[in-house]
């Protein structure tokens, strides 16, 4: 068995979720950091609405502060 593929594997990119309030049913709706404007469908009741996209700037901030989530590993695991 090979060793190496036990071991546990820390972050090595990630996603941010936003969630955005339903105007219809007033219950959230995540979405992956969306860099445009846009309509989605909110997954509680179907309702269709626009939103406001996330500043990349604030996006460009989450990647640097931690090594684009590489850097959030809980050290008492490495
Ligand atoms: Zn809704």
């Amino acid at each position: 068995m090979n060793r190496k593929a036990q071991e546990p594997v820390p972050p090595c990119g990630m996603h941010v979720l936003f969630e955005y309030e339903c105007p219809h049913c007033h219950r959230p709706t995540d979405v992956n950091a969306p860099s445009q404007p846009g309509i989605i469908r909110c997954v509680w009741c179907g309702n269709r609405f626009p939103i406001i996209p996330v500043d990349p700037y604030v996006m460009d901030y989450f990647r640097l502060m931690t090594c684009d989530g590489r850097a959030a590993a809980d050290p008492d695991y490495l």
